[in-house]
C-alpha cells in the first residue's frame, strides 16, 4: 500500500470507529422505567439520611432537616438555614453519585460557595468526586427529565 492508501483506511477506520463508539454511549434506559414518584422518594429519604447522618459526624456538620424535592433542574441544595434539599430523581443514579451529591452539600455546611477550600474538602472525603461529576454531566439531562409513571 501506498503511503496515501495507508491514510485513506486509517481515515476510514477512523470514521467507522468513532461512528461505533457514537452508538455505544451508554444509555440510561429509562424510557420503559415504571416508577412510583412516592417509592422513590421514601427511598431516597432512606438512603439520604442514613448516609447524611453518617458523613455530617466525620465533617463536624449539622443539619436541620432533610427535603426530597422534585425539581428539574437542581440535584441538591443547602439553605442558610441549614435544610439539606434533594432531588428524588438520585434513587435512579448509580449510589456513588447519589453519595457524592449528599457529601457534596453537607461540605457546603462548612464552606457556603464553590472555592477551593469547598473543592479541598470534597476531594478530602470523596477524592474520586470528578467521576460523579461527570457522570451527572452526562447523565443529569436525561435523569432530569425522566417523569415517573404514578
Ligand atoms: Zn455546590
Amino acid at each position: 500500500m501506498s503511503r496515501f492508501e495507508v491514510d485513506q483506511v486509517l481515515r476510514d477506520k477512523r470514521a467507522w470507529i468513532e461512528e461505533q463508539r457514537r452508538r455505544q454511549v451508554p444509555r440510561l434506559g429509562l424510557a420503559g422505567l415504571a416508577v412510583s414518584e412516592s417509592a422513590a422518594r421514601i427511598a431516597a429519604r432512606e438512603l439520604i439520611s442514613t448516609l447524611a447522618e453518617e458523613e455530617a459526624e466525620r465533617l463536624g456538620v449539622a443539619y436541620r432537616r432533610i427535603r426530597i424535592g422534585g425539581q428539574r433542574t437542581l440535584w441538591g441544595s443547602c439553605s442558610p438555614g441549614g435544610t439539606l434539599s434533594f432531588n428524588w430523581r438520585l434513587v435512579l443514579a448509580p449510589a456513588e453519585v447519589l453519595d457524592y451529591v449528599v457529601v457534596h452539600e453537607l461540605c457546603h455546611l462548612r464552606v457556603p460557595n464553590h472555592s477551593r477550600r469547598f473543592w479541598e474538602l470534597v476531594e478530602w472525603r470523596r477524592p474520586h468526586w470528578r467521576e460523579q461529576r461527570d457522570w451527572l454531566r452526562r447523565h443529569g439531562p436525561e435523569l432530569l427529565a425522566f417523569r415517573a409513571s404514578e
